[in-house]
């Protein structure tokens, strides 16, 4: 009998529930505090900035959280996703290891960001919300949250880290193309902007301050105008969750259990999306299985950060996070997987990590890269350079199968395509990319400057 490639659920199989991790950590994360005060913010002081219901899913402990039917037509366009079964890389890698990959590269936008775009818009429009504003690094979120207001008649304003905008010319045209307005990152249109190109007018720009332009913006107006976020914060994990709860049924179709989940790492939401829904298993019923993150060897804050109160952005307009951090002022190197490219990891799996149920792996750019050919080169489809630090992760696991002769399974989060991303590939074949190793005092010199709020 021919093989099966793919595990395909029809859209009637889509799951409806999105799985709230929180609700059963044995540790859950400490409460987001006010900087001025330190006191815990209120969801009140939050629903300036975010829409009413995403704050509400943002500090809920309920398991499930139904997916509303509007989102559930929306994410139809695409979702449910396939679960590819990796026989090409498998025989690439001559492996006796099996090898799964949930294939997020299919949406409008070409990555997983549109699972949390949707619900956001949606949310945002229903409280009667006319304008969003939000930052974008490699410009996946960007593009995906214009996507989702286009659909319902929201205006945006992007943000866009300017060695992105520079780099990825596309990015910003398909951003246009779904109706929204795109500035490069630091600008001249905000105070926080204004003042850094003061002090460095060639400013490459960070995630960070792309946030701190964002809801600076967003705050001159709260009544009309919000602003939102496409990864860290724990709804944004929440929606991604989707990924893994189908997954979930996908893997049962294919009459497998994954040993090891790995996603890559950049605020954790495609990781915990993938991941969270089987790490269930074992939270609830102790169930062997190991979720791995994989961070950039250039921004490692899940392996070489500190756990600690941290801002979310570098002006402090965002609350202090209980995070892994490299510290809000540590300015990362200019690798290609942008999205990656942030100092911090989102409350929920900081604190899995730190409860040691989650594991934690850097890659250096080079090593991704070359896996992300392997890829390709096995299995056709070209990979973000983001989603190329799963895949270098998942090589290893195989690798190690087969070094031991044992079999094991492996599933990871292809979080989106690179077909935009070909510039990073031009430069890789040119020789022109380095690992960026990262001296020990670099990290000291942002991370002492915390405050130590966390004794
Ligand atoms: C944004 C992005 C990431 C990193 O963000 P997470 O919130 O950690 O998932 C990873 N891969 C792709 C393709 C992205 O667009």
């Amino acid at each position: 009998m021919s093989k099966t490639k793919k595990f395909l659920l029809s859209d009637q199989q889509m799951p409806t529930q999105w799985y709230n991790v929180v609700a059963d950590m044995p540790n859950r994360p400490l409460p987001p505090l006010d900087p001025r005060t330190k006191q815990p913010v209120t969801k009140e002081q939050m629903c300036a900035l975010f829409a009413e219901e995403l704050m509400a899913q943002e500090m809920s402990v309920e398991r499930f959280i139904d997916i509303p039917d509007q989102v559930q037509d929306l994410y139809k366009i695409w979702r449910p996703t396939p679960l590819v079964r990796a026989y090409g890389l498998e025989k690439a890698l001559d492996t006796p290891a099996k090898i799964y990959f949930k294939n997020e590269s299919v949406s409008p936008a070409g990555s997983h960001k549109p699972n949390s775009a949707i619900p956001q818009a949606y949310y945002n429009h229903k409280q009667g919300i006319k304008n969003l504003t939000t930052e974008t690094g490699g410009g996946q979120w960007g593009s995906a949250i214009a996507l989702a207001c286009q659909l319902f008649g929201i205006d945006l304003k992007v943000y866009m880290v300017r060695v992105s905008y520079n780099q990825k010319p596309y990015r910003k045209l398909m951003m246009n193309a779904w109706g929204a307005e795109v500035i490069p990152s630091p600008s001249n249109t905000t105070q926080v902007g204004r003042s850094v190109l003061e002090r460095d007018p060639d400013c490459s720009g960070s995630l960070g301050l792309a946030i701190s332009e964002a809801v600076e913006v967003a705050l001159r107006d709260p009544s009309t105008t919000k602003y939102c976020l496409g990864s860290v914060l724990n709804h944004v994990l929440l929606h991604q969750t989707v990924i893994g709860e189908e997954a979930l049924l996908q893997m049962e179709m294919a009459g497998d259990k994954p040993d090891v989940v790995i996603g890559c790492f950049g605020g954790g939401s495609n990781f915990g999306g993938v991941a969270m829904p089987f790490l269930r298993g074992k939270l609830i019923r102790g169930e062997n299985i190991r979720v791995v993150a994989v961070e950039p060897s250039s921004c490692p804050k899940l392996t070489r950060g500190t756990f600690q109160y941290d801002l979310g952005d570098t002006e402090g307009f965002t609350p202090l996070i209980p995070m892994y951090t490299l510290g809000h002022t540590f300015q990362p190197a200019d690798i290609h997987a942008g999205g990656l490219r942030y100092h911090g990891a989102g409350a929920i799996v900081s604190q899995l990590l730190r409860d040691g149920l989650v594991e934690a792996q850097a890659v250096p750019q080079l090593e991704t890269f070359a896996a992300g050919l392997i890829f390709a080169r096995s299995e056709g489809i070209i990979p973000a350079p983001e989603s190329t630090h799963a895949i270098a992760a998942a090589i290893r696991e195989a690798n190690q199968a087969k070094e031991e002769g044992r079999s094991r399974t492996i599933l990871f989060n292809l979080s989106g395509h690179g077909m935009i991303d070909l510039y990073a590939y031009e430069q890789y074949f040119a020789g022109k990319l380095t690992n960026y190793d990262l001296p020990d005092q670099v990290i000291s010199q942002s991370v002492d400057r915390l405050e130590k709020i966390i004794k």
